[in-house]
């Protein structure tokens, strides 16, 4: 198992639950990459991806470097632009109920698979059943959901749309800026990702699985195995499983598989709370992009993407265009570390995962690309690999995660 982050992480519990010999590589501890630094919500009950933006107005906003839900490197751009093509026609809304309606079977079990091992690892003390709120600032914004609630209905996703008292009342310490918000009720929120991670890697190692240190861009063919390099010695293994999240290509590339992975870069930083101001439950100001969730460490604010090169210098510049309206919202109090944590959503256009053999290598499998779902998909993501490696009947169809969708 190559990666310990969320995915590789719930990957690995489940291969070692169902008796395989499993080694769990990373260079880094668990979780300590892009799970790092998410915001914490398990939504199961998500309809449509993030998308490109619809609005001209938005759209120039972007261009001019104002708008708190996207920054761009101007030299990245022409690298980027027909991951952003693809990305745009993927947002077209035949497509995004398409793509609703094929994550639907995997992000329905997505609360479920990750009760289910919190119970067994005991991290259950870190989720809250609180569900997220999404606030809208402009009748406009709130009219423009109607489609994806329609849809939410017919899924059966629970919620609750709320005008500002309703939503006040849940959250009391916010301030009513905005008119409309809409309460996801079903979604589970992460007080600690990294603790949650680390849990799930202590519950497989308490399986018989064992961690080691090293470097994936050693993996290569030693006669009918698979062999990475460890700080313990070569390893060999008749199957691998690659859940490096954004750095996936450095390992498949070199192998001949080129899949269009790029990445949304995203930030996040910690608050305190201005006196007793409390959240207790994650909440998205939908205008701004921003999601303020309530961590261990403080109120966690993490921004929308950046398209920028995965390994670029930092530039979180979206801090200082959303911070007015965050604050203008909650009361945030001092920054709790000198500067903002970066991470890197590993996207696909089409904003699914792969969950798949790889094409043309024998006994190598693919679980990376969650983009914006990855600690939600995390367990769901596990369960379904381990099942198909182990020839049980797949709980869902994986045939749309697989890589035959990028043929052509
Ligand atoms: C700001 C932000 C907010 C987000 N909020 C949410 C949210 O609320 N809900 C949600 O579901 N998702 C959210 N996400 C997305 C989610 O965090 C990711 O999709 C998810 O963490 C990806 O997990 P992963 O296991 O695929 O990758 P990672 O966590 O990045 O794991 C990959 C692992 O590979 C290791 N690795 C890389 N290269 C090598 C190498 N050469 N050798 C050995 N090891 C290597 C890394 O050390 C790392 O541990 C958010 C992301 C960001 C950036």
């Amino acid at each position: 198992m190559l990666g310990a982050g969320i995915v590789g992480t719930s990957v690995a519990v489940h291969l070692a639950k169902r008796g395989l010999a499993v080694a769990l590589v990373d260079r880094q501890g668990p979780g300590e990459g892009t799970s790092y630094g998410n915001a914490g919500i398990i939504e199961g009950n998500t309809v449509f991806p993030a998308a490109f933006p619809s609005s001209f107005t938005e759209l120039v906003r972007i261009a001019l470097k104002r708008s708190p839900l996207a920054n761009y490197h101007l030299a990245f751009l022409p690298r980027v632009a027909p991951w952003l093509m693809a990305f745009h026609a993927a947002s077209r809304l035949d497509r995004l109920i398409e793509t609703a309606r094929v994550m639907r079977p995997l992000l329905a079990r997505a609360v479920a698979e990750h009760e289910a091992l919190a119970a067994e690892a005991g991290a259950e003390r870190h989720f809250s059943r609180r569900g997220w709120l999404k606030l809208y600032r402009t009748d406009n914004a709130f009219a423009a959901q109607a489609t994806e609630l329609e849809l939410a209905a017919q899924f059966g996703i629970a919620n609750v749309p709320l005008n500002r008292e309703g939503a006040l009342a849940l959250e009391p310490a916010l301030n009513g800026v905005f008119r409309h918000a809409v309460h996801w009720t079903g979604a589970v929120s992460v007080n600690n990702p990294l603790a949650l991670t680390r849990a799930y890697a202590a519950r497989f190692a308490a399986l018989g699985g064992i961690t080691l240190a090293g470097d994936a861009r050693t993996l290569h063919r030693s006669n009918s195995y698979w062999r990475v390099d460890t700080a313990s010695g070569p390893l060999d293994a008749g199957d691998v499983v690659i859940a490096l999240g954004p750095w996936t290509p450095d390992v498949i590339g070199p192998l001949g598989i080129k899949l269009p992975l790029a990445v949304k870069r995203g930030y996040h930083r910690h608050f305190r709370p201005q006196g007793n101001a409390a959240l207790s439950r994650p909440v998205l100001d939908a205008e701004n992009g921003y999601v303020l969730a309530p961590m261990e460490q403080g109120i966690r604010i993490t921004t929308g993407v950046e398209f920028a090169a995965r390994d670029a210098a930092p530039t979180p510049v979206q801090f200082d265009r959303l911070l007015p309206a965050a604050r203008e919202l909650f009361p945030l109090g001092e920054p709790v570390e000198p500067q903002p944590w970066l991470g890197a959503r590993p996207c696909f256009t089409d904003s699914r995962p792969v969950i798949s053999r790889a094409p043309r290598q024998r006994g190598l499998w693919l679980a990376f690309g969650h983009g914006h779902w990855g600690l939600t998909l995390g367990p769901a993501t596990g369960r379904l690999i381990a099942e198909m490696m182990t020839g049980v009947t797949p709980f869902c169809d994986p045939k749309p995660y697989g890589t035959d969708r990028f043929a052509g």
